[in-house]
């Protein structure tokens, strides 16, 4: 406490008991005023720090915008000036509620914001959090790989903060009045409504990182106190094993970019060649002694699962535990001293994916938010966009390289170009009467975004290392247009949520003649997205090296350059621990036979695939022979049966 001799003495004014040297009274007098000055302090260092941060975004917002943004600093500075006011109060505990609950916040609501918009390009908001599902296990897995970048984002607020109730309780001094006695009753109510207040917190933003963050977390409260349910089985840190040094086997020289695309299904792309592709006809022309593998199927229809899947090898049936400690391609080939990156449009926040991919051993890696930071959380940022960075920086690759360009606009609500968009009549409408129109618009999408990976494709082709470079393609999983009633995908194993193109385009020398011709020999064989880890494992030379041998048994897949084996039982399943799913789906697939259920099932559909593309003939239970059972003995039942 500052030497305050005044308070002691008996005083005839106010003025007088706070200082006995009336040639100090102007001076008081002048410091009164300017401590209040001091309560905006915290809101024009919050819009200033803001400014810092996204200025020309902000000074480029429409009028609506701005509307809110002016909403959200008033917010702003109410709740932080009654915080100051009440911490800076003489005497009583509540003033070190509040000068706790103020500093620690403008460390967290400031500080993470700072730290988490250098990361992602967007603030933390809502739609994080719920993602993140459990916050506090993220919270602190960034906290071990990143604490120093951390804390240099969150120490400075906090200082800045206890500096601002140090000058309060020294300048201000708030008496016993109406005006204290009414803080400590307005200061919560305040923090209570920042948690509660709606505000613009997706795309634009058009709100002050704090009361974004206080929004986030007061979503989360409420989730977590079960006033509001969606959290679900996502996507978490991974942690994989130290692999040892692993040697490549010789092989042709050859670099791997795996193009991977997003609910495309195989009829709406060309897996090979034709004279006329007009869905995709620029990868058709880009790539035309392409291999296709026209059985190519994933064993799910959701993202988060199919990217375990093709880069663990593991089936969607392995544990959230086996699914999240498995090495991935990308460990692989850093363990083999191969250069590698994953580039991908899709919005890391997405389904919680940052978590899963942050750890990736990657030398250029980047999301939707480093591509354009007012990426739409579904679509991403533009395919254009990706196609531009890959070509900026697989030059910079040391080769031999594995890389990954992640493709996403076609996922809903699908970006197409009205000027190019051929499949018509095109509607945005679900309506059950407007599904063919729906179908063209998704058609349209996919149009579009072929333009971006022909280009992409005309790139590797032209540069240097083009002639070396394998190209690998196929899509996550397809979607539905109401083929067996349902929309989208993740809804259903049936075909048209799994069948999906794919193809290996190989430049003369690359592939052995043993290689091309075991390739060559399935295109019609039904192959799976399990088989896709083995192959790449294969390009690279690691396939057969003693020491992942261990991981190697614990995928079900094999290459595809090589003869293929008899076919393996696959479970094939959306409901999986990377991933809750919605509604249960799940079945079983052996060759061209699947038996498949859904929640509202109550007996296994059973399927040959290669007789019945369309699945619309349920051959009854025999005629899979024992899939039903091995499907009972995986699942313990139907999708119906299992609560
Ligand atoms: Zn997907």
């Amino acid at each position: 406490m500052p030497a305050e001799s005044s308070t002691t003495e008996p005083a005839s004014t106010p003025l007088a008991r706070l200082h006995p040297l009336a040639r100090l009274r102007p001076l008081a007098r002048l410091r009164r005023r300017w401590a209040w000055a001091l309560l905006a302090l915290p809101i024009v260092l919050v819009v200033f720090t803001d400014a810092r941060i996204r200025g020309d975004r902000l000074a480029s917002l429409p009028f609506k915008y701005l509307v809110s943004y002016s909403f959200s600093i008033a917010e702003s500075a109410v709740l932080w000036g009654l915080l100051l006011f009440a911490a800076s109060a003489q005497r009583g505990a509540f003033r070190w509620i509040a000068a706790t609950f103020f500093c620690l916040s403008a460390a967290l609501a400031v500080g993470v914001q700072i730290y988490f918009h250098r990361q992602y390009s967007t603030y933390l908001n809502l739609d994080a959090t719920l993602f993140g599902t459990s916050f506090s296990s993220s919270l602190l897995g960034q906290l071990k790989a990143d604490g120093k970048n951390f804390l240099i984002s969150v120490v400075p607020p906090l200082l800045l903060a206890m500096a601002m109730v140090w000058l309060g309780r020294t300048l201000l001094r708030p008496q016993r009045s109406n005006a204290s006695k009414a803080a400590r009753f307005l200061t919560p109510l305040a923090v209570i409504a920042a948690f509660l207040i709606p505000c613009s917190y997706r795309t634009v933003q058009a709100s002050t990182p704090d009361v974004i963050y206080f929004h986030a977390i007061g979503g989360l409260m409420k989730v977590l106190t079960g006033v509001r349910t969606g959290a679900q089985v996502r996507p978490g840190l991974r942690s994989p094993p130290k692999l040892p040094v692993l040697d490549r086997a010789p092989t042709p020289r050859r670099n791997v970019l795996f193009i991977l695309t997003e609910s495309v299904r195989a009829d709406a792309s060309c897996s090979d060649h034709r004279e006329s592709c007009p869905n995709a006809p620029r990868t058709n022309a880009a790539v035309p002694g392409r291999a296709p593998l026209l059985q190519m199927r994933s064993n799910a229809s959701t993202t988060a699962i199919e990217l375990a899947v093709l880069w663990s090898g593991l089936q969607p049936v392995a544990s959230r535990e086996a699914l999240h400690s498995a090495p991935l391609l990308f460990d692989y080939a850093r363990a083999a001293g191969v250069d590698d990156a994953y580039w991908t449009s899709h919005h890391m926040l997405f389904a919680n994916s940052r978590l899963f991919v942050q750890d990736l051993p990657t030398s250029k890696q980047c999301g939707a938010t480093d591509l354009d930071p007012l990426a739409d959380i579904d679509l991403g940022a533009s395919d254009d966009l990706l196609v531009k960075r890959v070509e900026a920086e697989i030059g910079t690759l040391k080769e031999p390289f594995f890389g990954v360009a992640h493709f996403g606009n076609t996922h809903v609500p699908y970006l197409v170009d009205p000027a190019d968009a051929p499949f018509q009549p095109a509607l945005e409408s679900k309506a059950p009467d407007d599904t063919e129109a729906y179908h063209n618009y998704y058609r349209n999408a996919v149009h579009r975004q072929d333009k971006s990976i022909g280009e992409l494709i005309r790139m590797v082709r032209q540069s240097p290392f083009g002639d070396r470079t394998v190209l690998v393609f196929t899509s996550d999983h397809g979607e539905a247009f109401r083929e067996h009633g349902q929309l989208g995908h993740t809804g259903s194993i049936l075909d048209e949520e799994i069948h999906v193109p794919f193809w290996i385009d190989a430049p003369p020398g690359t592939l052995t003649h043993d290689e091309e011709a075991s390739l060559a020999a399935l295109r019609d064989t039904p192959v799976f997205h399990t088989d896709v880890t083995p192959t790449i494992l294969d390009l690279l030379g690691l396939l057969d090296a003693p020491t992942i041998a261990p991981y190697r048994k614990t995928m079900v897949g094999s290459s595809l350059l090589r003869p293929r084996p008899a076919p393996p039982v696959l479970a094939l399943s959306n409901c999986s621990g990377i991933w809750g799913c919605a509604f249960r789906n799940w079945g079983v697939m052996q060759g061209s036979l699947k038996i498949e259920g859904r929640e509202w099932d109550n007996q296994w559909h059973c399927y040959d695939v290669l007789a019945d593309p369309e699945e619309k003939h349920d051959l009854g239970l025999a005629a899979c022979g024992e899939l039903p059972l091995l499907a009972d003995k995986q699942y313990g039942g139907l999708p119906s049966v299992i609560r």
